[in-house]
């Protein structure tokens, strides 16, 4: 179903303002928790489901996040996790362990003890939780993990620990 907003752009720009005065928009989140970034370079995208996952994110509760400059992609994945870890219902043990580990691993890069070895093992765990997950928080919930190591990948680089 298409949005009668067509772009990305027209929701941030034409109703939301833009960033505050001074600062330039970086990135939105949508979808809520499990929802993952999408970088102003994509923001000419359509707003409709597909476009949204071919962007890594979803459409889930139409919620918007709008990032200036100043964020922290890395901070804002961690963010989510810990929702996402809190929300988990234990049922099944990649989520609930998954989310756990996770986050433990995003808060070494926010406190920039991780390694090397901490940023495949982040990119494997997020790919292990997404697909055996049993429903969709665990399998949506690595979306912002997965989207900022895409769009801002050096971000995390910038933490790892020589
Ligand atoms: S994926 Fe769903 S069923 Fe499994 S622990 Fe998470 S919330 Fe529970």
């Amino acid at each position: 179903m298409k949005c009668p907003w067509h772009h990305l752009t027209e929701i941030v720009d034409t109703i939301g303002g833009g960033a505050l005065e001074g600062l330039s928009v970086k990135a939105i989140q949508t979808g809520g928790p499990s929802g993952g970034c999408i970088p102003v370079s994509a923001f000419n995208t359509p707003v409709d489901y597909e476009s949204l996952q071919q962007l890594g994110s979803i459409m889930g509760s139409g919620g918007l996040i709008v990032m200036d400059e100043q964020t922290s992609m890395v901070d804002v994945a961690r963010f989510f996790m810990e929702f996402c870890m809190e929300e988990s219902c234990g049922k099944c043990v990649p989520c609930r362990a998954g989310t756990v580990q996770l986050y433990h691993l995003l808060n070494k890069f926010a406190s920039r003890q991780a390694t090397s070895a901490d940023l495949v093992q982040l990119e494997q765990l997020c790919d292990m939780v997404k697909h055996t997950s049993l429903c969709g928080l665990g399998q949506a919930a690595p979306n912002p993990v997965l989207s900022t190591l895409k769009y801002f990948r050096e971000e995390y680089l910038r933490l790892i620990q020589l």
